[in-house]
């Protein structure tokens, strides 16, 4: 129940107290497959809408967020050939979109989706006064100077990869060529790479990526080993990852491969689960079990609450601000409140919650925070005061600088 000081609060604690960042979500798959327009609105329910745009412009501005790690997907072509057939009708009907997922290698088509994302930010500019509206920061340095800009700064975009796939150039990968390809996107300014996604990949091996109830008219059925790990080549990448200073995500990994990066990074660079919910709400093998959580402080890093009430609570209906809430708590009392952040997911092909169906609508959240009792100050770690000492201190090293 909120009081009449939490509704006078909330907007300050949202936009001034708080640097909002989102450790995960989606722009590039809506621009570059859909050719959404980064800056044009667009009105999106909790309704799972594939074609939906709710990480756009206009509804970051609004919910008050100053960066966005911009994951970059290169969609797994055994979704179209193995696990929806019926998808092969895009061939026909979007081929566009056909040639966007199968043209070339899938390190072709993780750097065009870089690319366009580039173009489609370097085009969202303030009609009026040609001010830039937002901006690719590249690497650590970048991200301060558009930070630094103040209230009316342009929102800042940090390249993201999900799926390992995207490191492979082609057939005959060595872990060489592995190796080469990580550090291209390093150098573009790949701030981390999240190991594994829905298929199998040189690296790792991932967990079920399919919730039940999707697994309809004979689809998404396909079955995953999740007592297989991290592959040879996934441990070389990792090494070299905490060389670079690329952070590593370990969302979708499965159990043992997370348990074997825990143990071969240690403190040595800060790990995230960037969109995630709690084993100990939800007992589904996506998400950290507790001793994890202390690993995953333990190594200086955080985890990133989803808004997906299947990964949250999946019994508790399409309303989502109550399990996040619940997640959140149970991440800060497990882990401590400089470990705890938020991914939304947004645009992932995504179901969010009814309540918090896209970007605009972040501040709901804050209110809900604040008449659960959070503090300002937990609010504030939450909403970016984490993510920032992070990417501060786990992204690029010296002498090893990310891009230009
Ligand atoms: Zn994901």
């Amino acid at each position: 129940m909120n009081s009449p000081a939490i509704d006078l609060d909330w907007r300050r604690v949202h936009f001034a107290d708080s640097t909002i960042i989102d450790l995960h979500a989606h722009p590039g798959l809506k621009i570059s497959l859909f050719d959404r327009v980064f800056t044009a609105p667009f009105h999106a329910d909790g309704a799972f809408n594939p074609f939906s745009f709710r990480s756009n412009y206009p509804n970051l501005r609004r919910g008050g967020v100053a960066a966005l790690l911009s994951a970059i997907y290169a969609p797994e072509r055994q979704i179209v050939l193995q696990e929806a057939p019926i998808l092969k009708a895009l061939r026909m009907l979007r081929p566009r979109v056909w040639h966007a997922i199968f043209d070339g290698s899938y390190f072709d088509v993780a750097n065009r989706m870089l690319d366009d994302l580039e173009r489609a930010v370097a085009a969202a500019a303030d009609p009026a006064t040609g001010r830039p509206q937002a901006q690719v920061a590249h690497s650590p340095a970048e991200l301060e100077a558009i930070l630094a800009q103040g209230s009316s700064r342009p929102i800042a975009l940090i390249h993201c990869l999900e799926g390992a796939h995207s490191l492979n150039s082609g057939p005959g990968m060595t872990a060489q060529r592995l190796l080469a390809n990580l550090e291209h996107y390093f150098r573009r300014g790949v701030a981390y790479l999240t190991l594994a996604h829905f298929f199998e990949n040189d690296l790792v091996h991932p967990c079920f990526p399919w919730p039940e109830n999707i697994q309809k008219f004979g689809c998404f059925r396909s079955e995953r080993d999740i007592t297989l790990g991290l592959k040879p080549a996934g441990e070389q990448v990792v090494e070299r990852m905490v060389e670079l200073g690329m952070l590593i995500d370990l969302s979708h990994c499965t159990p043992p491969a997370r348990q074997r990066i825990y143990d071969i990074v240690g403190q040595r660079a800060p790990l995230l689960m960037t969109h995630v919910g709690a084993y100990a709400i939800n007992p589904d093998p996506y998400n950290p079990q507790d001793w994890e959580l202390r690993r995953i402080a333990d190594s200086g890093g955080m985890v990133g609450v989803i808004f997906m009430p299947y990964w949250l609570a999946p019994h508790a209906g399409k309303r989502g601000l109550n399990s996040i809430a619940q997640t959140l708590r149970h991440f800060i009392d497990v882990a401590g409140s400089e470990h705890v952040g938020i991914g939304s997911d947004f645009d992932g092909f995504t179901d969010p919650p009814d309540d918090l169906p896209d970007a605009s609508h972040l501040g709901r959240l804050t209110q809900r925070l604040l008449a659960e009792r959070f503090t300002v100050q937990q609010i504030s770690q939450i909403w970016g005061g984490n993510a920032l000492r992070v990417l501060r201190q786990g992204w690029g090293r010296q002498g090893v600088s990310p891009a230009r």
